[in-house]
């Protein structure tokens, strides 16, 4: 039978190839990670490795101190913001880094997110856009750990974008949500004014999701 941490390094390798495949990520620029659900043990993609030809070998497993426990390959080299997040939720089991284009996009210019959509006005009712830090830093890993506390994404400016979940599925689902709002919001303001949903309906929407 298979063990729950070879499905888990499974999820990390699809989710990997989902991503690259829908044009969210190149080869090299996206990296994901899932933790051993209460523990200080996490799954983490390697560095320069081609992220549609990865294997579930070449995971690597580290603590929570980027300290490489399993594998031979060099841990990701955003190890430090996937730690931090692991350190300052316990509700989080999966974290996924991509360069989303058109959420990343829609940052440069720093258009905010707002309610247009169901999903806008629930799952990314706050999501904030983080002033660049020079990636794989200590510095930029404090700044995420920092701004994801009561959040489920985060934009990182002239870089990508964070998401975060339970489990690898809420993580790649908030990725593909992330990327949608961003396309509707670039669509519709090539037209004029963006409607959002009007203010009572989201009053309800937040009653109904207790948010
Ligand atoms: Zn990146």
């Amino acid at each position: 039978m298979e063990t729950e941490e070879s499905i888990l390094k499974r999820q990390i390798v699809r989710s990997m190839k989902i991503l690259h495949r829908r044009g969210l990520m190149t080869g090299v620029g996206g990296n994901a990670s899932v933790r051993m659900e209460g523990s200080g043990e996490v799954w983490i993609t390697p560095s320069g490795v081609y992220k549609p030809e990865l294997k579930p070998s070449d995971l690597v497993k580290i603590d929570l101190d980027g300290r490489v426990i399993e594998g031979i390959l060099k841990p990701s080299m955003e190890w430090h913001f996937h730690t931090a997040i692991y350190r300052r939720r316990a509700d989080i089991n999966a974290v996924l880094h991509t360069h989303s284009p058109f959420s990343t996009g829609l940052a440069l210019a720093d258009v905010k997110l707002r309610p247009i959509t169901l999903e806008a006005a629930t799952m990314l009712a706050d999501v904030p856009i983080l002033p660049f830090r020079y990636p794989g830093t200590e510095e930029l890993g404090r700044q995420v750990g920092e701004a994801i506390l009561g959040r489920r994404a985060l934009i990182l400016q002239n870089h990508g974008v964070i998401a975060v979940g339970f489990d690898m599925i809420e993580a790649l689902s908030t990725i593909e949500i992330l990327e949608e709002v961003s396309i509707m919001t670039f669509i519709a303001s090539q037209y004029g004014e963006i409607q959002e949903i009007p203010p009572d309906q989201i009053e309800l929407i937040k009653k109904l999701y207790r948010i």
